[in-house]
């Protein structure tokens, strides 16, 4: 294709979109410093995962202690063997220990946390008596949808506490003394702090995706709410990496934890990898545009800096008949999940993104990664690009540069 340059390649001399026109031209920008990243990590030919051997797990669903009930929900869900950190976190858990999960969304993490809580709070009568963290509303969102698949005939009952919603109906929930909590920093502070959500009975809790809460900028919230969950209790963390930070916070906040490691390689090998080149902003949205026509761009993944930005982007694209919808925080907790919706089913092929919003969803295996924008860091390319190319599947990433930011 002639717009992709690979290495050295030069930029293409297109006409000009109406997209964005007197806006461009490479303004000051705001925000933090981003990171330089030489262009060259943004290429690699591609290399098939031909070697990779599925798990064998230790156990089977069957091994764990859990109620007839509880197994019938496991197998009703579809899931047959566990998956490493469910294998080899789960009997840790059952048996009440503190545990450190260093694995990354699509490894099955929350299923291993919450099968054995959901079994081991079976009957208890203080509640809420789990509190589970999470740094995004998709991802609370997500963790209570599957809680609420596993808990099916039970008796347990959760509520679902994050921001960009009314609150009424919260309040209404936790009136109801649910025996879970899941929840997002900011709304469950101000929960606590309005009197509605009472932490004394938590006898577990788990702080999920902890490093993109601190990225984020939740230390503080956490700390306030944990300064009223009872220190006699299991706490569970999971991270993708382990950070000195991350091993201070569960220095303060657990209790002897044994860490379970399932972190696989996050190397993009298999990733097709190049850049595309252009002149500025214009240029870019018409390469993207006339790339996004092509019928193998089936189901695409943009990344963009800002929310206006990614919005706008959308929006023309759409306006264009390309299929696209825009996720980013100037969103709701209802268009959001709707918008992640609509791009799982398919009935929009291009999903453009901030990484905030796209931060721990479970979003399915794409055909195209797109930095419409370059990333703040390397390790945020790489989550990106983790997006594509999953189990086996070939995946392309494409990172636009712009020639005239590209360092000599
Ligand atoms: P998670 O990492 O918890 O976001 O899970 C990623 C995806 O894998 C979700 O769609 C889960 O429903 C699915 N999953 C988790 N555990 C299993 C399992 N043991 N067997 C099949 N699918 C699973």
């Amino acid at each position: 294709m002639a717009y992709q340059q690979r290495n050295g390649g030069r930029p293409n001399n297109g006409g000009r979109s109406g997209f964005n026109r007197g806006r461009s031209g490479g303004g000051s920008r705001k925000g933090p410093m981003k990171k330089y990243i030489n262009p060259s990590k943004f290429i690699n030919k591609a290399t098939p995962k031909a070697e990779e051997v599925p798990y064998e797990p230790k156990n089977k669903f069957a091994d764990f202690p859990f109620g007839n009930q509880l197994h019938h929900n496991i197998s009703k869900k579809g899931y047959k063997l566990p998956s490493s950190i469910q294998d080899q976190a789960i009997p840790y858990i059952i048996d009440g220990k503190d545990v450190i999960g260093i694995a990354n969304t699509g490894t099955g993490k929350t299923a291993a946390f919450l099968l054995p809580i959901i079994e081991r709070q079976t009957g208890i009568s203080l509640r809420p008596s789990v509190l589970i963290i999470a740094p995004t509303r998709e991802l609370a969102q997500q963790i209570d949808e599957e809680f609420r698949i596993f808990s099916q005939g039970l008796g347990l009952f959760s509520a679902l506490i994050v921001g960009g919603v009314n609150a009424d109906r919260q309040i209404r929930d936790l009136k109801r003394r649910p025996h879970f909590i899941i929840g997002t920093p900011g709304r469950l502070k101000d929960m606590m702090n309005r009197r509605y959500l009472n932490l004394e009975h938590v006898n577990t809790l788990v702080l999920d995706e902890a490093d993109r809460m601190l990225d984020m900028g939740f230390l503080p919230d956490i700390r306030a709410i944990l300064s009223e969950v009872p220190r006699d209790r299991q706490t569970l963390f999971f991270s993708a990496t382990i950070t000195p930070e991350i091993s201070a916070l569960v220095n303060t906040f657990s209790k002897d934890p044994v860490t379970v490691s399932v972190r696989t390689s996050e190397t993009s090998d298999h990733v097709e990898q190049d850049v595309i080149e252009a002149r500025d902003k214009t240029h870019k949205v018409e390469l993207l545009t006339d790339m996004l026509r092509e019928k193998e761009y089936d189901k695409v993944l943009v990344f963009g800096e800002t929310k206006f930005g990614v919005q706008r982007l959308s929006d023309h694209l759409d306006n264009c008949g390309i299929s696209s919808i825009a996720i980013h925080g100037n969103k709701n907790q209802s268009q959001r999940a709707r918008a992640l919706k609509q791009f799982k089913d398919g009935r929009v092929r291009v999903m453009v993104a901030t990484d905030v919003a796209a931060r721990g969803l479970d979003i399915p295996n794409v055909s195209h990664v797109i930095n419409f924008d370059t990333p703040q860091t390397y390790e945020d390319y790489v989550h990106r690009i983790g997006r594509t190319g999953r189990g086996g599947a070939s995946g392309h990433a494409h990172t636009f540069i712009e020639v005239r930011a590209v360092r000599r």
